[in-house]
């Protein structure tokens, strides 16, 4: 088998190159931001450190971009002025998030949308729809000139394969592209005038586009409080009352998507401990051990409060997680 694994010029090549479309893109709705973050999350959770190709069913990429544009679809009701929404795009409201924004009125969170499969696979198919002819045919459009680099264009495929050593690169600089596409996003909301309003009332525009609301995260506790039997999942100290947080086990840092399993609730002490470094390997098992016991809870519950679960998923996030963390010498978390 021939090794495609991209030598070390060839990855900042790559990393040239995402920084120019993000530049110089010819693209007007923030659907490239999307995009982009997409593909670097689907590479890490269905991926491997290869130099191979992958390949993404177009539902797998409208999937992410529902779960992104939905937290971003909150409406800002204000008295008498009716509901403002973060504009997406230059001129009208952008397709996708018109549909989340009806959809929101009769789902109260992402978790019960999806149970309603009908409903749900018909949002789906749209959505599969507009990515497939807006984002995935522009991404790669420099000043009207096709600069293919991550796939090659392919209308009638069903699937978006990515050509050889992207899918090693995104998963390489995932943290970095992460970082480059919310930055990007954020001043995209804010430079479109259309957004003024909202923006003035809005404190932390970041928070409210990408992280999950103080809300939902006590929603969590309360179903971690009973499954760890109010004890720290690092320390196994007994917990007191509200002295504990919720913990992204892979931390937010490396990896912002928040999935069910990788919620942990720790005391106060070992959370600010932890910060955003990963912990040491005992914990990595006690994580999976946890998941494995849990599952159907976690997906029954947690799933409910808005959040994407999938215990395969998360894990493969999490080898993904400590590969990085060993390749690039991660400060490590241990609590002895
Ligand atoms: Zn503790």
């Amino acid at each position: 088998m021939p090794d495609f694994t991209p030598t070390a010029q060839q990855q900042l090549k790559f990393l040239k190159n995402i920084q120019l479309i993000l530049q110089s893109g010819s693209f007007s709705s923030t659907y490239k931001f999307a995009l982009l973050i997409s593909l670097s999350r689907l590479a890490i959770e269905k991926g491997e450190d290869l130099g191979e190709s992958l390949s993404f069913e177009y539902t797998e990429i409208a999937e992410k971009f529902i779960e992104l544009y939905w937290k971003q679809a909150v409406p800002y009701t204000f008295h008498e002025e009716g509901q403002l929404i973060l504009n997406q795009n230059n001129g009208k409201q952008a397709a996708i998030v018109n549909r989340i924004v009806t959809l929101r009125q009769s789902y109260s969170s992402l978790g019960l949308l999806r149970r309603d499969s009908l409903v749900w696979l018909k949002l789906l198919k749209e959505v599969t729809r507009t990515v497939k002819d807006m984002p995935v045919r522009y991404l790669q459009n420099i000043n009207g000139q096709n600069f293919e680099f991550l796939y090659q264009l392919d209308q009638c495929a069903k699937q978006l394969i990515l050509l050889p050593q992207v899918m090693f690169c995104l998963r390489q600089f995932s943290e970095i592209i992460e970082e480059l596409c919310q930055k990007r996003w954020i001043d995209y909301i804010r430079k479109n005038s259309s957004n003024a309003e909202i923006l003035n009332k809005l404190p932390n525009l970041e928070q409210f586009m990408f992280e999950p609301s103080r809300n939902q995260l006590n929603a969590v506790a309360n179903v971690l409080v009973e499954l760890q039997e109010c004890r720290c999942f690092y320390c196994n100290k007994e917990m007191k009352k509200n002295n504990y947080a919720v913990d992204h086990f892979i931390p937010w840092s490396m990896y912002p998507s928040d999935t069910g399993h990788n919620f942990v609730l720790a005391d106060s002490s070992c959370n600010s401990k932890k910060s955003n470094l990963l912990a040491s390997q005992e914990f990595l098992h006690k994580w999976k051990a946890r998941n494995e016991q849990h599952d159907l809870i976690i997906v029954d519950r947690i799933s409910a409060l808005g959040f994407l679960t999938d215990k395969d998923r998360s894990h493969r996030v999490s080898e993904w997680a400590y590969r990085q963390a060993k390749e690039n010498n991660y400060l490590i978390w241990n609590i002895l």
